[in-house]
């Protein structure tokens, strides 16, 4: 038998190759992340909003007209979309890109929007506030490198089949690559159970937040896939110590062309706006400032 003590080189390896700039030094306070002029960790409470797919420039405007009225800091809205099927609406690439950028400014809200390949990061990168590297590309090597070279902070999902390590690993090739500003968002995990879309990790939340000085957000959207389930698992991140959350909002969730059944109504996210409101002084924490200056 082998003695316990002896020399495992291959442990050793794998610790050298582990995160470094992923994890919290001993006493480092929280990092915080600014997405145009909103500060993302270290506290307050920081809400993304906006429909999974920008699908019209009318659809938009009703969204994001309602989530800035109720609270929200930053808008979302997806415009290349990774969808399942070849055949599902893959989003409106640039004319979305345009519309989004046009109504984040128009309500005084900073913009977030996935990219989905190397050679849309320098275009969506003048445009964007922060760029979503997705679920699904949690592990895309070259899209990791070509987000760490530019100036712009990256909200990277956690793979729905990767594990803590796997992602702060993820993290770590954008940080070691020259960008210090990511953003860490647990978006649900696969498990055995499919009575919800996603099992919502949210004991890795709270694990992330001990390990790393990054903020971590929750995404109760996707995570559940189902807008009745949305507003108790963003209170629960609150509690768990997320920095904030990404959910989805659509005027007209039965007609979404994209993730219709867990869209909030306006009327739904203006009500979890003011429970979380409610939540924070129980938790000793407050929602992050309104960011909207002399907008309408
Ligand atoms: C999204 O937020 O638009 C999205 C596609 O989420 P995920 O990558 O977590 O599936
Ligand atoms: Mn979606």
């Amino acid at each position: 038998m082998k003695p316990v003590h002896e020399h495992n080189e291959e442990a050793e390896a794998e610790v050298a190759a582990g995160p470094r700039l992923a994890l919290r030094a001993p006493g480092q306070p929280d990092k915080v992340v600014r997405v145009g002029p909103v500060s993302v960790g270290g506290g307050p409470f920081v809400v993304m909003a906006g429909p999974c797919a920008v699908e019209s420039a009318s659809q938009l405007e009703t969204t994001a007209a309602s989530v800035a009225t109720s609270g929200a800091h930053v808008l979302r809205g997806g415009v290349y979309k990774p969808r399942t099927s070849p055949y599902a609406f893959q989003g409106l690439g640039e004319t979305g890109l345009n519309m989004l950028r046009d109504a984040g400014a128009r309500h005084g809200l900073p913009i977030v929007a996935e990219v989905m390949s190397e050679e849309q990061v320098r275009r969506m990168a003048t445009d964007v506030d922060l760029l979503q590297v997705g679920a699904r590309n949690m592990q895309n090597f070259s899209l990791l490198k070509a987000v760490s070279a530019v100036r712009k902070p990256v909200l990277l999902k956690r793979g729905f089949a990767n594990t803590v390590g796997e992602w702060l690993l993820a993290a770590e090739y954008i940080l070691d690559g020259g960008n210090p500003d990511v953003i860490l968002c647990e978006r649900g995990i696969r498990t055995f159970d499919n009575a919800v879309r996603f099992t919502l990790d949210l004991s890795a939340v709270a694990l992330v937040k001990e390990r790393s000085a990054l903020p971590v957000l929750v995404d109760p959207s996707h995570a559940t896939g189902n807008r009745s389930l949305v507003t108790p698992m963003a209170l629960a991140a609150a509690a768990a110590g997320a920095d904030g959350i990404l959910v989805e909002v659509h005027p007209d969730p039965e007609h979404a062309l994209c993730d219709g059944p867990q869209a909030l109504t306006p009327e739904m996210f203006a009500t979890l706006m003011r429970r979380l409101n409610a939540l924070m002084p129980a938790l000793g924490r407050r929602m992050a400032p309104s960011v909207r200056g002399d907008a309408p």
